[in-house]
């Protein structure tokens, strides 16, 4: 089977260089292991984070060896309980076409019950992230402005949705073309939504919540944060979910330079990491699904066909190129 190998780290915008694309035999499971044939791989901002040397809450991809990510795929041979031939799972060795899997690594999945690929975003990783981090981590309650940047991603739009039937006063979400303000206005059911690349965000995010905002779900950093605390109200408070605009940055950045309002407002800014809050998966799984259920929540996706283009997915995302969640369809 063919997998992805990073064999350069890239300094500052990845290029398909850092990249190659190798053949590797297709090793037996052994006890307690399960073979996957995947069928998607997902594709998320964190994996840049991945491939720097550099101590963080993962460590960094490794050179000329397999990158890692979520992946659903068919299993075709098991040594382990709970799994066998024809099953699907969820893992997280993703970049190759054949996985060979500690089966306590992987968790079932069922492909009537939804689509393969949402198990890798509305009903994966992405969607806990939205749920958790809108509802926990920024004390989410009803009556509540919302303001969500990267909103057209996978967990930016999750948000937004979210916050609209969990009964915001209003949803405000910013992001990067106007096909996507469109989308967030006319389909997710944001109130209002801009396009941060039209002009300074401060002055767009003030025309679209004149009246300021409660909790700001911050995915992108840099001038959004900013423009963020300038509109919250006292008490208001700020998810630290992603600082996508800094993820290839070669210098240093610009922090907020409004920072001290954090003190007379007395906001709470507090970063999230998805793995704390699998005790909340259960009550997302049931309260989201029934939204996809009933229509309430819409769930786009961007699939990109064949696995000889995951790179070329991976770097796409990173410039924008997906609404929802972008996610890598692997041939046959
Ligand atoms: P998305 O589906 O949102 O895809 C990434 C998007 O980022 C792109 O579509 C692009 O949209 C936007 N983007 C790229 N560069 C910039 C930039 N310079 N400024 C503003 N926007 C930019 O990805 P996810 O939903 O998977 O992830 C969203 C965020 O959440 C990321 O920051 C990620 O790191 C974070 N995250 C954090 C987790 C945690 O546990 N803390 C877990 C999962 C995700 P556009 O066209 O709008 O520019």
């Amino acid at each position: 089977g063919r997998e992805w190998h990073l064999v350069a780290r890239p300094r500052g915008f990845p290029s398909p260089e850092d990249f190659a694309l190798r053949e590797a035999p297709v090793p037996a499971p052994g006890p307690g292991q399960i073979l996957v044939r995947n069928r998607f791989l997902s594709v998320d901002p964190y994996m840049r984070g991945r491939m720097n040397d550099a101590k963080s809450y993962v460590p960094p991809f490794r050179l000329d060896a397999p990158m890692e990510g979520g992946a659903v795929g068919e299993v075709l041979a098991s040594e382990a309980d709970g799994f066998a031939p024809g099953d699907h799972a969820l893992h997280g060795l993703g970049w190759r076409e054949y996985a060979v899997v500690d089966a306590a690594k992987a968790a079932p999945v069922d492909p009537a019950a939804a689509p393969l690929s949402a198990y890798l975003g509305v009903l994966g990783m992405p969607g806990l992230t939205a749920y958790a981090g809108l509802l926990e981590v920024a004390s989410f309650r009803e009556g509540d402005a919302v303001f969500v940047s990267g909103a057209a991603g996978a967990v930016g739009g999750l948000v937004g949705q979210i916050a609209r039937l969990k009964g915001a006063s209003r949803v405000v979400g910013s992001a990067g073309s106007d096909e996507k303000v469109r989308a967030l206005t006319e389909e997710y059911g944001f109130h209002a939504a801009f396009n941060y690349k039209n002009g300074p965000v401060t002055e767009q995010l003030h025309r679209a919540a004149p009246d300021g905002i409660d909790v700001y779900f911050d995915n992108v950093g840099g001038d959004h944060l900013e423009a963020a605390i300038d509109a919250l109200h006292v008490h208001g408070r700020v998810t630290v979910c992603g600082m996508i605009s800094q993820y290839n940055a070669t210098e240093p950045t610009a922090a907020p330079r409004n920072l001290a309002q954090i003190i007379g407002k007395r906001l709470r800014v507090q970063g999230m990491l998805v793995q704390d809050h699998q005790d909340l998966r259960a009550r997302f799984l049931e309260e989201v699904g029934g939204w996809l259920r009933s229509g309430e929540l819409v769930s786009r996706e961007t699939v990109v066909d064949g696995f000889g283009n995951a790179v070329d997915a991976f770097l796409g995302m990173l410039r924008g190129e997906n609404t929802g969640k972008m996610v890598v369809a692997l041939d046959g």
